[in-house]
């Protein structure tokens, strides 16, 4: 294989396994650096659920939907704060993209399409997933992918970390600089540079400088540090982003020093499990209807409290009766008292103190919340479903906080997903999709049903069917 490719893509996870197989099918000598020791990326820790209209399955359905309502309904989400040119590209070939994951033999869930899940409904049934969440979408990527390399239609360099974009006199990316699993530096040429590198959560200097007021505690890739972000920065790609941050409700860490323990099995969604507690801020009072059905009403709430900071708060008599509030947690019961994040005391007072918070506050929010069930009506927040009072010690309080799956800022491209520099001029031959483009662009201060991993399938099955061009550049220099 020569020397100098036709296209370098940066990443084999989301937007960079279809970039590479559909410009390895359409003729390009491709060039995949991956810096894990397999493909995937993020897939192997996605939930998979994705969204398209138009789709034939929905058409089979009798389901009417169009590229535009799917534009609109996104947007009625976000408050239209999803940007419209990257927002149009996504939803307008999201259907072709579903269309070709369902011929290459992805299967979703019988009953799919539905309107929503775990988020915010759409109006219209286009939300897909599958019972291996994302592992369903590599399982029908990989074998294509496999056998794209087999064939030597595409390199695939792996546990090869790209620390580098490398541009020539003109501004133009020319190649990359990478490490090799055996600490060798290398520089490889290409002609057209994709970065698809995902996130940068994985990245806590990256996270603070980008997103300073938001306190880090994420379920990310490890891989996901920012490496595409950074190294297009430097030759001058335009960040931005940051301020669509909208944390996830909610995780309890394991351990309190390490952003990235989050506890799996946590129960929050009161369509999976009715809240008994009572959730309560730093200054122990009640900031949000616990079992408010909008996820989205109950993020920006968190959203809007002191270091996105929260405590569940129940009773012994409320421990006996509910619901386990972590059913893969089986040893919760051990740590109260014993863990950090666990309070357990006699007393309300004697709690409050060991949260934290201020104890003449906590004992007026529990007062009141009683109130609120002896009366069944709660005037402060409207909650309809109140089980019991909190009224017998010991009590308890476990601290939780918001979480981020994914990473807010990312770089700016154009229709063309070329990267933007400040100035609003393309870099020459650098292009960029997934998450690295920043995670609000295409969900903006909301989750939007599907509007990250799809986009990012999109945009690599885009780039590689069409907009990457190399044949004119090939037939000069041979
Ligand atoms: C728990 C979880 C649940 C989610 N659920 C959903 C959902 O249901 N729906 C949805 O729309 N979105 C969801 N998301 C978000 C979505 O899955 C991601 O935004 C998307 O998969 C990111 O794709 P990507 O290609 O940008 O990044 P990735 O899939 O992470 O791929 C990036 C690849 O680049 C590699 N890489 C990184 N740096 C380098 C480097 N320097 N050199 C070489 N290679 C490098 C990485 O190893 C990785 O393989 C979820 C995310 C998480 C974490």
């Amino acid at each position: 294989m020569s020397d100098h490719w036709d296209v370098i893509v940066v990443g084999a996870g989301s937007a960079g396994l279809p970039t590479a197989i559909r410009a390895a099918q359409r003729g390009a000598r491709v060039l995949q650096i991956e810096a894990d020791t397999k493909i995937g990326g993020t897939l192997f820790l996605s939930s998979g659920q994705i969204s398209a209209a138009g789709t034939k399955r929905q058409k089979k359905l009798g389901i009417e939907d169009t590229a535009q309502d799917h534009y609109e309904d996104a947007q009625r989400i976000a408050e239209g704060t999803i940007n419209p040119t990257m927002g149009k590209l996504a939803t307008d070939n999201a259907g072709a993209t579903y269309d070709w994951l369902e011929d290459l033999g992805y299967a979703p869930f019988p009953h799919m399409p539905v309107a929503g899940g775990a988020h915010e409904p759409y109006l219209t049934k286009r939300y897909y997933w599958a019972e291996t969440a994302a592992v369903a979408i590599l399982d029908v990527l990989k074998p294509v992918h496999d056998g794209l390399v087999a064939e030597g239609k595409i390199d695939l360099r792996l546990a090869t970390r790209m620390t580098g974009i490398v541009a020539d006199a003109s501004g133009a990316a020319v190649g990359v600089t990478v490490e090799t699993a055996n600490g060798k530096s290398e520089t490889l040429h290409g002609q057209n540079i994709v970065v698809t590198t995902g996130g940068y959560a994985h990245n806590a200097d990256l996270w603070k400088e980008m997103t300073p007021d938001i306190p880090l505690r994420a379920y990310t890739n490890d891989f996901s540090r920012g490496d595409g972000l950074v190294a297009a920065r430097k030759i001058g790609a335009k960040v931005d982003g940051a301020d669509t941050f909208l944390c996830t409700f909610a995780g309890v860490l394991n351990d309190p020093k390490d952003p990235y323990s989050t506890a799996l099995g946590m129960q929050f969604s009161p369509q999976v499990r009715e809240p008994w507690e009572i959730y309560v801020n730093t200054d122990g009072k009640r900031f949000v209807r616990e079992d408010h059905p909008s996820v989205d009403h109950r993020e920006h709430a968190l959203l809007a409290q002191k270091n996105q900071q929260m405590f569940i708060v129940f009773d012994e008599g409320i421990r006996q009766n509910a619901p386990a509030l972590n059913p893969l947690d089986t040893k919760m019961r051990e740590k109260f008292g014993a863990h950090p994040h666990y309070s357990k005391a006699d007393t309300l007072s004697g709690l409050a103190q060991q949260m934290g918070v201020n104890a003449a506050n906590l004992e007026a929010t529990v007062k009141a919340y009683n109130d609120a069930v002896a009366s069944g009506a709660d005037k402060a927040f409207g909650r309809i479903r109140m089980f019991r009072k909190i009224e017998k010690g010991p009590f308890y309080a476990i601290h939780a906080g918001g979480i981020t799956v994914v990473s807010p800022a990312g770089l700016n491209t154009n229709e063309r997903l070329q990267v933007m520099k400040a100035d609003g001029a393309p870099i020459p031959n650098l292009y960029a999709a997934g998450e690295v483009l920043g995670f609000g662009r295409l969900s903006g201060k909301a989750f939007v049903n599907g509007m990250s991993l799809m986009p990012a399938l999109t945009f690599g099955r885009l780039l590689g069917e069409k907009l990457l061009q190399w044949e004119g550049a090939r037939a000069a220099a041979e």
